[in-house]
């Protein structure tokens, strides 16, 4: 991938992971705002509905499954996968990559296991981080505080993050959310140090 021919800023990604209990959400929104390194964030695409609160282009691109299949077969997308068997597909558009490095910044894409193997595929010097909650418990507890999701739908998050966990170590970076500051704090840190590298590169 690193062939030379490349600007040196080009093809920097950060895909962050982690089950959705993980604070996930809050983590990554600390993160652009505090800024450590320029981050734009990918908007994804899917097929599930809007939840309330949600707005088209900024929370997701939200599709049709036709429009999405569409796009899919016009080769549009990084990766994609089926989340939660759910019969959701969420997808990670090329042009999201396009318009981070157009800003000079980072792609960050917050996806699932599946999606980010098919990145590290593509990406190998992708920087991969995995957000671990400090123990299952802790992870159930938070799921089942945001008090969003029926009982079928926490039980299946739940099997699909005992999935994820064993494939944690797949990632360059673990990073446990015991404290929020402390794993924003953390995550900063790797991307600074990989910003570094990569301009000193
Ligand atoms: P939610 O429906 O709660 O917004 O997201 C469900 C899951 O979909 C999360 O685990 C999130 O990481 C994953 N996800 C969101 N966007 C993408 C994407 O573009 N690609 C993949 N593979 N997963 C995604």
């Amino acid at each position: 991938m690193n062939d030379g021919t490349t600007h040196s800023d080009d093809g920097r990604i950060v895909v962050l992971s982690g089950p959705s209990g993980s604070g996930k959400t809050t983590v990554v929104d600390r993160l652009i705002a505090a800024a450590p390194v320029p981050l734009v964030k990918a908007v994804s695409a899917t097929t599930r509905p809007p939840r309330s609160g949600e707005i088209d282009g900024e929370s997701y691109y939200f599709l049709s499954d036709q429009e999405f299949r569409n796009r899919l077969a016009a080769g549009e997308f990084l990766e994609h996968a089926e989340v939660f068997s759910s019969g959701y597909l969420y997808g990670t558009l090329l042009s999201e990559l396009q318009r981070a490095w157009q800003a000079g910044a980072w792609a960050f894409l917050e996806i699932d296991v599946q999606g980010a193997l098919k990145v590290m595929q593509q990406y190998p010097q992708a920087v991969t981080i995995f957000l671990k909650t400090p123990s299952p418990e802790e992870f159930e507890r938070r799921l089942r505080a945001r008090g969003t999701e029926t009982e079928d739908v926490i039980q299946r998050r739940l099997a699909t993050a005992a999935d994820e966990l064993t494939l944690a170590d797949r990632y360059r970076y673990i990073v446990i959310n015991d404290d929020l500051d402390r794993a924003v704090r953390e995550i900063g840190d790797i991307l600074r140090s990989q910003e570094t590298q990569t301009h000193a590169g």
